[in-house]
């Protein structure tokens, strides 16, 4: 079976997961063959075409609903990869799981489970399958992107290098990137604009804290000349499991910057109805507002053109170390216009694109491979960190006191 690859979903993060791994299948030797699968069989050979461009490679593509667990099974034992990267929409995550247990193959992912008719995500029906990977002898990392992803590598990373214990983790989200559109969302429409519009949640002595969407914000003087932006606080799934894996937490957030001009529009589609995600009767059709608002909206993937600037994501951590209280600051900044001239995609897509293909790599080399589910923060931080920064997203580190 060697290291034999194959990536779901040909949309703005799977772009980058395909281009990343031929990357690495040809300076690594990482992955064997690699098939970029997904519904519609034209994007992933767009794909296919742009990496043999960009790097001389040859990726085999195929077209599968993810949704059909027989045609997933199918695809699987026709291809027989060692492992799976995830980047299909979260509804998919339980289907694709179970194929994979079919099939012996090893999982990745980068967004949690989430039933399409209700927006709600949590690890729960993902972490049931804990027993079953691990009886199988197979692996699935949950959640690879960058949040979550990369933020829960770094905690783990500040916890085995700069703080004894942690008091106060807040992960702070920014997009400095302009791409020009009077309303566009850097990923998923319909994922992105669920979450946005979802009350806000947060982690206050061992408690969860309601609180109205983007009810509530701080203002966070950002590094590289990006300078004071208003962060908004926002439920985000990587916070579930980190409360879980930092013993001793007493506070745990999740920000994120929003422009005027977003919040606005979405103010404007929340109030016509335009954001629902119930089914309604329309000219004696069923159709969900939402889906329809997305159908709608800007491709992310067509915004990597078009944007300018750069994101800037990173852990703020309070704590101790020999008996004093620290304050660390670990992030990435990563440029949209280079990502593009790199890959052909915005900063968003890559900065998650990059980490999957990286939580990958480490498992199919065995360097993180272990039976079971894992979210990233149980993992050695280490050589993940190594090789996000020799693949496209260096960090720095800064202690603030
Ligand atoms: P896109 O909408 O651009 O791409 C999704 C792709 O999945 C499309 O190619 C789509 O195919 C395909 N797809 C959807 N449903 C199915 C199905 N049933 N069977 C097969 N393929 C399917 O989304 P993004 O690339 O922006 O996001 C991908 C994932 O990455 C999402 O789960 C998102 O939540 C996650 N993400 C994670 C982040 C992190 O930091 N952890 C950040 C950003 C995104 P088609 O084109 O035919 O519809």
């Amino acid at each position: 079976m060697g290291n034999d690859l194959l990536i779901l979903g040909a949309g703005g993060v799977g772009s980058v997961v395909a281009h990343k791994c031929a990357e690495a299948a040809q300076k690594s030797h990482a992955f064997g063959q690699i098939t970029l699968a997904s519904r519609t069989l034209g994007k992933c050979q767009k794909v296919a075409d742009s990496i043999q461009k960009r790097l001389g490679a040859t990726i085999s593509t195929a077209q599968v609903d993810a949704d059909d667990l027989p045609a997933m099974i199918h695809l699987l034992e026709e291809i027989k990869p060692k492992l799976l990267i995830n980047v299909a929409l979260p509804y998919q995550d339980l289907n694709v799981m179970e194929a994979c247990l079919a099939c012996g193959v090893n999982y990745v992912d980068t967004a949690n489970y989430e039933p399409p008719d209700t927006a709600h995500f949590e690890y729960k029906w993902q972490w049931a399958y804990r027993e079953r990977f691990a009886e199988k002898g197979l692996c699935a990392l949950l959640g690879a992107g960058f949040d979550p992803g990369v933020t829960n590598v770094f905690a783990a990373w500040v916890m085995k290098h700069e703080l004894e214990t942690v008091k106060v983790l807040d992960i702070i989200d920014c997009n400095a990137g302009d791409h020009g559109q009077p309303f566009a969302t850097n990923f998923n429409p319909e994922i992105n604009i669920r979450e946005v519009t979802a009350k806000g949640r947060y982690w206050e002595r061992g408690e969860w804290v309601e609180t109205d969407p983007l009810s509530f914000a701080m203002n966070f003087n950002f590094p590289e000349n990006i300078g004071p932006r208003k962060c908004y606080l926002m439920y985000h799934e990587e916070l579930e499991s980190l409360v879980m894996h930092l013993p001793g937490i007493v506070r745990a957030r999740f920000w994120m910057t929003f422009s005027d001009n977003y919040l606005n529009h979405l103010r404007v589609l929340e109030n016509v109805g335009l954001t629902r995600i119930d089914e309604v009767e329309y000219q004696g059709q069923k159709i969900v507002p939402l889906k329809f608002l997305a159908h709608l909206l800007p491709d992310p993937g067509s915004l990597g053109a078009l944007t300018h600037g750069v994101t800037c994501i990173g852990n703020l951590m309070q704590g101790m170390a020999n008996n004093k209280p620290k304050t660390v600051y670990i992030y990435n900044v990563c440029n949209h216009e280079a990502c593009f001239k790199e890959v052909g995609s915005q900063a968003i897509s890559y900065t998650t694109g990059v980490p999957a293909m990286v939580a990958g790599k480490m498992l199919a080399e065995g360097v993180w491979f272990k039976p079971g589910v894992w979210n990233l923060e149980q993992l050695d931080p280490d050589p993940f960190l190594a090789d996000l920064a020799a693949y496209g997203l260096p960090w720095q580190y800064a202690q603030v006191h």
